[in-house]
């Protein structure tokens, strides 16, 4: 279980993350949503040591993870963030950018495990190619079987469906809850999108300006009424959808 405290991260004197707690369970989606700007990228980099944040403590399975030292090696086995723009090597195909993740271990091993999260992340029949030569989805995929090779305990998307088509982010997101769910890991998505957030999260967390202002499951963010920027976030995402079903006389019983 990944466990974030009282993190503060400023640029210059402003706030970019201010005062962030969360906790996210073995084989749970935790969605990040908030708009442009809302401290969602910062908040990732800190959790995968690219960025050292001005306070706050985070721990894995009740073991705090010294922030300084993760800063300095980068690479923290347990944490994998998978970035919005892949960074797939271009030269090496589908296959060698996820055995890439796997040279310190024998050639056997790394084939099997090749092989098994090829099929797990559903990219079997394009290993021969190229990243220039599949789908956003597929690409997609691929970076997370690469983040996932050694078994992290921790997954972060930044933005995971930005730059994918309906059917790419449809298959996407149940791929993304079979791969959590079948692996345990904990996952924590950042979207814009909130709809993508309702679709795959088994909770969400509303950012604004550096602020977590709830996290909640997606029906009790649907029937928040309390906080104005919740209700205007929910009612953009939800409104087109619920005009859509008015327009053939069918009423969603929520009301937004
Ligand atoms: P999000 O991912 O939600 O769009 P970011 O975490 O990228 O938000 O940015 C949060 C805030 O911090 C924004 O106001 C952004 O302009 C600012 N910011 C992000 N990165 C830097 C940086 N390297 N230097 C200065 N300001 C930054
Ligand atoms: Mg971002």
């Amino acid at each position: 279980m990944l466990n974030l405290k009282n993190i503060i991260h400023k640029y210059q004197d402003k706030f970019a993350v201010n005062d962030v707690s969360l906790e996210v369970k073995s084989g749970e989606i935790l969605a990040i949503v908030g708009e442009s700007g809302s401290g969602k990228t910062t908040l990732l980099n800190i959790i995968s040591g690219n960025i050292m944040p001005e306070n706050g403590v985070l721990s894995i399975d009740n073991e705090v993870i010294d922030i300084y030292f993760n800063r300095l090696i980068k690479e923290l086995p347990n944490i994998k963030l998978v970035p919005q723009d892949y960074r797939l090597k271009p030269d090496y195909t589908i296959y060698e950018n996820i055995d890439l993740a796997l040279t310190k271990y024998t050639h056997q091993y790394r084939r099997e495990r090749v092989t098994e999260l090829m099929v797990l992340c559903g990219i079997s029949e394009i290993k021969n190619k190229k990243p220039r030569e599949v789908s956003g989805g597929e690409k997609q995929r691929t970076a997370i079987a690469r983040a996932i090779a050694e078994e992290p305990l921790v997954l972060l998307l930044d933005e995971p469906f930005s730059n994918l088509d309906s059917i790419n982010r449809t298959h996407l997101r149940s791929k993304i809850v079979e791969i959590i769910r079948q692996e345990e890991i904990a996952c924590i998505l950042v979207t814009h999108d909130l709809l993508d957030a309702f679709l795959v999260a088994d909770r969400i967390a509303i950012m604004q300006k550096g602020k977590v202002l709830m996290i909640d499951t997606p029906l009790n963010i649907l029937q928040e009424f309390e906080n104005q920027y919740i209700k205007d976030f929910v009612s953009s995402a939800v409104q087109p959808i619920k005009d859509f079903m008015e327009g053939f006389g069918k009423n969603m019983n929520f009301d937004v």
